[in-house]
């Protein structure tokens, strides 16, 4: 098998899993086709046959090292689903030819407090993410869904209902639960007024689920062009940010806003939005500090607050009540070559709503 010259990490010995997948080789590169290894799977894990992995903009982040932590190579993609080609002999959850999914995490302590409360996201002794973090029992470095197969413990994987379609669930595993969690968290349903702020891969599954759970939904945008979908996403109302006669009629109006924005932007201005009490989530993650004039939010009442994606456990109830309320997210189905032009155009905010990589492409 053939190996680029920048991967120091890998070891190719013979009993680690020859893959292939994209990766990005330094934080200004494109992605490029690469050969690696995963580990050989354990007792309890399962190789899965990857058929689709979705686009999430935090991909770009850690391609672009914005968070001043990604390792290089780096294969992205934390929204996979796929099929089960082998087991451990101790998994029991899963057999070969299940339809599945793996989101965000693949392996946390399992002791901490957090991961005792199905918290795994927030482990105290540090989550094990899809891609670019150093595997939990020291097998080298984690590599993300744009790849032909992943090895993962079965106590991370998902179980996908057979009756959607697989390409439209993918996303639903970063995108889906990272909406749904704050959404449950904070109980939203009817007689709320919800903003959901940014309408791309994690917005468009914000209004899709707030609208479910029976809230009044608005969709805050910069880009006008947007409001017939967002009306047919499941949207009530729609303010395009940049009309200050709309951005007036919604001052003081929202229980709950939910920021998705990628970039950095003016949180005060938003802020004004809520209500007495009312409180705004952030799971955008800009990568410039926020500037919060606390006024703002003491004057009011108001809290500004954060969310992680969510645990395997409310992870599996997303995806049953998606299955539940046929709620699947709007993609385009992309050739892995044209995984650079769909980075180019989701950070121009070009995208209806996710990009999925159809894997039998690579
Ligand atoms: P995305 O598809 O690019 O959507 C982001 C949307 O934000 C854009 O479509 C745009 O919507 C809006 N936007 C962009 N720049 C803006 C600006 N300067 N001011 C106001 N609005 C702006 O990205 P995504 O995949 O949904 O991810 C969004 C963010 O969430 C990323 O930072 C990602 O890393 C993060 N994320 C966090 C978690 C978590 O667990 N907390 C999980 C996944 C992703 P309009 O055109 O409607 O304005
Ligand atoms: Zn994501
Ligand atoms: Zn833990």
């Amino acid at each position: 098998m053939s190996q680029t010259k920048e991967s120091p990490v890998e070891d190719l010995t013979s009993t680690r899993l020859p893959s292939k997948g994209y990766a990005a080789m330094a934080t200004s590169g494109n992605l490029v086709p690469w050969n690696f290894t995963r580990r050989n799977p354990r007792p309890h894990d399962v190789l899965v046959d990857i058929k689709y992995c979705g686009i999430c903009h935090t991909d770009i982040h850690f391609v672009r090292n914005d968070f001043g932590m990604s390792v290089y190579p780096l294969v992205p993609g934390h929204e996979i689903v796929g099929v089960v080609t082998a087991v451990g002999d101790a998994v029991i959850k899963f057999k070969t030819g299940d339809t599945v999914g793996i989101g965000c995490l693949v392996d946390s302590c399992r002791e901490c407090d957090n991961c005792k409360q199905d918290l795994e996201q927030y482990c105290l002794n540090g989550a094990t993410y899809t891609y670019s973090i150093p595997e939990r029992h020291g097998d080298g470095i984690t590599y993300g869904g744009y790849s032909n197969q992943i090895v993962c413990d079965e106590d991370f994987v998902l179980k996908v209902d057979g009756s959607l379609p697989q390409e439209k669930v993918a996303p639903l595993l970063c995108a889906g639960i990272t909406t749904y969690s704050p959404l449950r968290n904070w109980d939203i349903g009817a007689g709320h007024k919800v903003a959901i702020l940014g309408l791309g891969g994690l917005g468009h599954m914000g209004v899709k689920f707030a609208a479910a759970m029976g809230a009044e939904v608005t969709v805050l945008s910069t880009s006008p062009e947007k409001e017939a979908d967002a009306m047919e996403l499941g949207a009530h109302k729609f303010v395009f940010t940049k009309d200050e006669e709309q951005v007036k009629n919604v001052q003081g109006y929202f229980d709950f806003i939910l920021d998705t924005v990628a970039a950095e932007h003016d949180y005060n201005f938003y802020l004004s939005m809520l209500k007495t009490k009312g409180t705004m989530v952030c799971v955008g993650l800009p990568n410039t500090p926020a500037q919060v004039p606390v006024a703002s939010l003491v004057f009011f009442g108001r809290s500004l607050a954060g969310s992680l994606i969510g645990g395997i456990a409310e992870t599996q109830k997303m995806l049953d009540f998606c299955a539940a309320n046929n709620i699947t997210a709007d993609i385009e189905l992309i050739n892995i070559k044209d995984v650079n032009e769909a980075f180019e155009r989701i950070e121009q905010k070009d995208v209806k709503y996710r990009f999925v990589i159809d894997m039998a492409t690579l």
